[in-house]
């Protein structure tokens, strides 16, 4: 077999579809955001480098270049230096991995809590060894869960159940069908990333609690963001002591990397024994568990930066409607604008780029259903009335040029 020429044939599709993934070497200033430079080849091979505003970022809240974050960071690496120097078992753990973990848990009100490299990683291998060791068990998923569950509910080996997007009807309906005997797992998000709407925790809980099954909630796009000390949804909803295992990032609204988990003593301390995911790999820098330490103090104390990004977000969706651009209802701080076309979303952020300074990376599939293909815009409190403006203008013209659909 020719395998580099499977390999370009599997590019090629992807490139005739629009989906082909180009990175852009955006340098963040510490300071500046939602402002970055944008290095790349110009039309005769040239260097350019130019300022672009950022209107994709997941750091909602500019946390990841915080005074507070920057200094615990420096300080933390003048004192340990950089690496963890292991797996977390194996000389890896140190003072701030212990801290955090005792930060996070008190965060959720959970007994305890366990840091993972990535939140991908938290899921993936959370679900995969709950759904390994429970006897017998059958995981329910919602269809609109994140590729990290789906895959970590793929590679337990359980039996697998989808339910229809938050459709708390149907999740009855399917756990009604299976032996009461069985273990059985309910795993959802909170705040979908895409269509930035929210679950019904309550109604989910109450049909788990119903049927005996445990309930794992994905708050990634939610923690930091929520609830009045920023521990996500189910704390705004007043139910996080219903939900079985919180599972959280340190990467959006907290503003640097790594995942977690928040549930009882006995199921971390499981998790910690049996997960691969947890055991064998190096555990996080000490530098990034310092910072995100104290960005998880900072949102737990602060709600100017939550309530700041809550304005500009509906103030975004409000302008653009306004403008007839096309906006999803969403209840949460995403805002996706529709298109429908990859090849279209491909042009008019390119389009942003080029001609407007404007960085919002388009959205194609899978990452959303092929017809629904779009921006997704994360208005931050950093973001200006003027760099607003300057979208709205921005997405008005391209918007009448290329002639697309209005928002009705
Ligand atoms: N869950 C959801 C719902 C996500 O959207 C993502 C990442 N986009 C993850 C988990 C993975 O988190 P991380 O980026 O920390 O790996």
């Amino acid at each position: 077999m020719n395998y580099d020429a499977f390999f370009a044939e599997k590019l090629a599709q992807l490139c005739a579809e629009g989906r082909y993934r180009v990175f852009a070497n955006l340098e963040r200033s510490a300071g500046s955001f939602p402002k970055a430079i944008l290095r790349h080849e110009g039309p005769a091979g040239e260097f350019v480098a130019r300022e672009v505003t950022i209107w994709c970022s997941n750091d909602y809240l500019g946390m990841g270049q915080h005074p507070s974050v920057l200094a615990a960071m420096h300080e933390s690496i003048d004192r340990v230096g950089a690496g963890a120097g292991g797996t977390r078992n194996i000389s890896g753990t140190c003072v701030y991995h212990v801290e955090l973990e005792q930060e996070l848990a008190a965060l959720h009100a959970k007994d305890a809590a366990l840091l993972f490299t990535s939140g991908y990683v938290a899921n993936e291998t959370t679900l995969s060894t709950l759904g390994k060791h429970l006897p017998d068990c059958v995981i329910f998923s919602d269809a609109l869960n994140h590729a990290s569950m789906i895959q970590g509910i793929i590679n337990s080996g359980a039996e697998k159940r989808v339910f229809r997007h938050n459709d708390a009807a149907h999740l009855r309906e399917l756990l009604a069908q299976v032996e009461p005997g069985r273990a059985k797992l309910v795993a959802f998000e909170s705040v979908y990333s895409m269509d930035g709407d929210i679950s019904p925790i309550k109604e989910i809980c109450d049909v788990a609690a119903e049927f005996g099954a445990m309930t794992y909630l994905d708050e990634v796009h939610a923690v930091g963001m929520y609830g009045p000390t920023g521990a996500g949804v189910a704390e705004q909803a007043g139910l996080a002591h219903r939900i079985d295992v919180i599972e959280g990032t340190l990467g959006k609204a907290f503003g640097l990397v790594g995942g977690y988990i928040a549930a009882s003593k006995h199921l971390v301390d499981f998790i910690r024994s049996y997960a691969p995911g947890f055991i064998f790999t190096t555990a996080m820098c000490p530098v990034v568990a310092a910072g995100a330490l104290a960005s998880v103090r900072h949102l737990r104390n602060s709600n100017v930066e939550r309530d700041g990004q809550q304005r500009m977000a509906a103030e975004t969706k409000r302008r653009l409607l306004a403008a007839g651009i096309p906006v999803m209802d969403s209840n949460t701080h995403i805002v996706p604008v529709m298109v429908g076309d990859p090849v279209q979303t491909k042009r008019i952020t390119d389009e942003l780029l080029e001609r407007h300074n404007i960085y919002v990376q388009p959205i194609n599939y899978p990452t959303v259903p092929r017809g629904t293909e779009r921006l997704r815009l994360t208005p931050s409190p950093l973001h200006t009335t003027e760099d607003l403006d300057h979208l709205v203008a921005s997405l008005t013209e391209i918007w009448g040029r290329l002639q697309l659909r209005k928002a009705a």
